[in-house]
């Protein structure tokens, strides 16, 4: 099935202006049969940027749900979010889950100190992918959430793979077989990867570690190819990445 999955709005600020059915047209003329939009979760009281405000998420909803009514039988449409693990929210994340947004996506941007503060006002940054690994195996453990969005950028502070990142990378994987949770390759990454060679974002190391798992499991990890489309054009273009990324497997 053609699944253009993790899509965005205007409501993130960082996306394009174009409206939720104009993706959807554009998915349709792709020959997608379903699109799932997880956009940048808010919070209460709105703590951080880059994101659709706590008050906007009523209305991302309604639209969403009006659209699938709209093009019922053309294309299914799933109204999920993208969300970073923070222990204290773990209320929040119930309510979110109560109110049948699906999927609820792990995407580990930045984490929460046991204090409660966060790590982007950290002067020294560089243990910040251990903090995010952690924030992501916690996450995967309270059943709210079922796929982990690239799960191989936290490592984009490490220009050099090491023994302790091959360490952290197993456990989070043996966590997501544990609890059957979804991998995401993440084509926004991949695509870096390939027009700039920038690997700090797409680690190939990663995923070969994914695949010596699964060659030794009963429990294989599953993966998913996430657009993480800002735009249409971002759909369109990447579109073509998913071959190259098939290819080679
Ligand atoms: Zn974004
Ligand atoms: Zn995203």
């Amino acid at each position: 099935m053609k699944h253009i999955f993790h899509v965005h709005t205007f409501r993130c600020k960082h996306g394009s202006n174009e409206s939720d059915e104009e993706f959807i047209k554009e998915a349709l003329s792709l020959g997608a049969e379903k699109i799932t939009f997880t956009e940048h979760c808010p919070f209460p009281e709105n703590p951080f940027n880059n994101r659709m405000e706590i008050e906007q998420l009523s209305e991302y909803i309604e639209s969403l749900k009006n659209l699938q009514i709209k093009y019922q039988g053309q294309i299914q449409i799933e109204t999920g979010l993208e969300v970073e693990f923070l222990p204290s929210m773990i209320n929040y994340y119930k309510y979110l889950y109560e109110l049948n947004l699906h999927p609820l996506i792990i995407g580990q941007h930045f984490f929460q100190h046991p204090d409660g503060t966060y790590s982007f006002d950290d002067k020294d940054k560089s243990d910040e992918y251990i903090g995010c690994c952690n924030a992501m195996i916690e996450g995967m453990k309270t059943g709210y959430f079922n796929i982990v969005a690239h799960p191989d950028r936290f490592f984009r502070r490490c220009k050099k793979w090491t023994q302790e990142l091959t360490d952290i990378s197993n456990k989070l994987i043996a966590t997501a077989s544990q609890y059957n949770i979804i991998l995401e390759k993440n084509l926004s990454s991949y695509e870096k990867h390939i027009e700039k060679s920038h690997h700090i974002f797409w680690r190939k190391e990663f995923w070969n570690l994914v695949e010596l798992y699964n060659q030794t499991t009963s429990n294989p990890i599953k993966t998913i190819i996430g657009f993480d489309a800002h735009s249409t054009e971002h759909m369109i273009k990447r579109m073509e990445y998913i071959e190259l990324l098939n290819q080679k497997k």
